[in-house]
């Protein structure tokens, strides 16, 4: 890595590109398949594309890689699109590969009139077992030497519906003795006939991946095409039919994807977890996806900020789920008003504050002044949190407890007189003085405390259902572990508090604000939250253990 200017390898690959004048504009594509939601290893390979691009004066393409039929769903694509969006990425082109498939049809008639391709009527397993194993060479199949007029009245009518699925397939006509398994003759068309979601039953051929994701980028002209490891033996195949079919010569680059603790990564896991009731929907705020992140009140940027954070790399490694957590508290933490809430009520009453009294305190919204402040309602009753009292304090007490002094947050001192249990022995209400001469700003009786505590007055109090969300998963990596990856889902993932209070300013709140609960961590309005019934969900924590590691580093 060239350190002064601390370029990663791709962009030292561009620099050099451009540098030999290799092409003049440089193009990158994002090419999802719409067989599920974006997730959070999305957003890294979304941050690559389109910041490479930025970074050197070219352009991203949203392509979607629309080639199989079954599984894709427009309800995917727009899903797709809402999320670039909301990360904060303009793509230049929307594409589809299914757009290309007339030129793909003809790509591979091209391969087969120069003897580079051939029909092959042999079962999934014929191929299968003459396709040789990684320390044994393949043997040429019997339909391997078809001639060329044949092959194409073949293809044609594999096209024309003439044949069930799987009762043919086209494949290049490559090496069945190469080293790289994917070039003894990969098959690149099959019949499946299928539904598609905007080429409808126009086909019953489609291209396999290999035959359309290069040929697509060519198509394009992308200049760097960039794809996970697990691609890096594709290469020799993706340079092959653009040497063959003498096209742009696009160039794929790899580079390891994103695996992060305590979730899984797959479309297809991420599905299970959805159509088996798991988690409620794709954005359940327990998702890893860009969706559920969204729900939960986690910002575009703070995304953006842990994908540069955690860099790219050429080797696979599981990222701290911590990490991201640090970037959405750094984020919030600048963007978040603070307001009170309190989420274990007991009452507290103060029993030398007048009956019926009202008063308007000013609350500051922030750290500082740029935040504003608000007028709070304070009065003689007040929900305060139960585990801020307590009948026998323990050493180092600061909060409520027979006679103690604590502060009540932007309000006054007050002093615990007594309490009220039930039959069962717990604490029903907390009695208190308060002490007219010590309300905040104004505080002229020179007493100090240590306890500051958080409240809401009870006339005022608006219901509220708070959402706590803990980790998907009880292990660092359920798809590392033996069994099924859903035996490892925690059970307890997911916590409701139906009968919180939430202080009056939040009352018209709109779904996705986010909130700091003092005390208590970041909240959000979830969409189903309306008025006179509130929802949120607990984006995430006070507490930073990375604050730490990181500094210490
Ligand atoms: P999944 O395994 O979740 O089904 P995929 O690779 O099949 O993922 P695509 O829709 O084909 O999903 O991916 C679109 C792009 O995003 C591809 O370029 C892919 O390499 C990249 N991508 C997918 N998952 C990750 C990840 N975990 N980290 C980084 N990039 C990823
Ligand atoms: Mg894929």
């Amino acid at each position: 890595m060239s350190e002064e200017k601390n370029l990663n390898f791709i962009e030292e690959i561009i620099e050099e590109d451009l540098a030999n004048r290799k092409y003049t504009e440089v193009l990158t594509r994002f090419p999802p398949e719409p067989n599920g939601y974006l997730h959070i290893g999305h957003a890294k390979s979304i941050c690559l594309n389109f910041n490479l691009a930025l970074k050197f004066g070219g352009k991203t393409n949203l392509r979607f890689d629309d080639t199989n039929p079954v599984k894709e769903d427009t309800e995917y694509v727009d899903s797709i699109k809402e999320d670039l969006q909301w990360l904060g990425f303009k793509w230049a082109t929307e594409l589809y590969a299914s757009d290309y498939f007339d030129q793909l049809y003809n790509f591979a008639t091209q391969l087969i009139s120069k003897g580079l391709a051939y029909v092959d009527d042999g079962s999934a397993e014929e191929i299968t077992a003459l396709k040789g194993t990684p320390t044994e060479p393949g043997k040429d199949g019997p339909y391997r030497d078809r001639p060329v007029e044949e092959n194409l009245r073949l293809f044609e009518e594999m096209k024309a519906g003439k044949y069930k699925d799987g009762e043919k397939v086209l494949r290049a006509k490559i090496d069945m003795a190469a080293n790289n398994m994917h070039m003894r003759d990969p098959i690149i068309y099959r019949i499946k006939h299928a539904h598609h979601h905007r080429t409808g039953d126009a086909w019953c051929i489609y291209p396999m991946y290999d035959f359309a994701h290069g040929q697509s980028d060519s198509i394009e002209h992308i200049t760097h095409s960039i794809c996970t490891l697990e691609f890096i033996p594709h290469r020799e195949l993706y340079d092959w039919f653009i040497e063959k079919l003498e096209i742009f010569p696009s160039k794929q680059y790899e580079f390891a994807r994103l695996n992060m603790t305590y979730t899984v990564m797959s479309k297809r896991k991420l599905l299970q977890l959805v159509e088996e009731g798991y988690v409620q929907s794709w954005d359940d705020p327990r998702m890893p996806t860009i969706s559920g992140m969204r729900r939960r009140g986690y910002t575009a940027e703070s995304i953006r900020n842990f994908c540069d954070r955690i860099g790219i790399a050429k080797r696979e490694n599981l990222i701290d789920v911590s990490l991201l957590e640090f970037c959405v508290r750094e984020h919030l933490n600048k963007l978040a008003s603070r307001v009170m809430a309190v989420l274990d009520p007991v009452k507290l009453v103060i029993t030398n504050y007048p009956e019926g009294q009202i008063e308007e305190l000013i609350s500051e919204n922030g750290p500082d002044e740029s935040y504003g402040t608000r007028k709070l309602a304070f009065g003689k009753e007040l929900w305060i949190e139960r585990e801020d009292f307590m009948e026998e304090p323990a050493k180092k007490w600061f909060r409520l407890a027979p006679g103690a002094l604590v502060r009540l947050k932007s309000a006054y001192i007050v002093k615990c007189e007594g309490f009220v249990k039930d039959n069962n022995g717990t604490v029903q209400e907390v009695h208190c003085s308060y002490l007219p001469e010590t309300q905040s700003g104004n505080d002229t009786s020179g007493i100090s405390v240590k306890g500051t505590i958080h409240w809401v007055s009870a006339a005022h109090a608006i219901p509220a259902e708070i959402r706590l969300y803990d980790r998907l998963f009880k292990v660092e990596n359920p798809s590392q572990e033996e069994g099924d990856f859903k035996e490892y889902i925690n059970p307890d993932s997911l916590h409701v508090i139906s009968k919180a209070y939430v202080e009056p300013s939040l009352a018209n709140a709109a779904a996705g604000s986010v909130y700091q609960f003092i005390r208590k961590g970041y909240f959000c309005v979830d969409k189903e939250s309306q008025a006179p019934k509130l929802v949120f969900n607990r984006t995430v924590s006070l507490k930073d253990a990375w604050a730490k590691e990181v500094k210490k580093s």
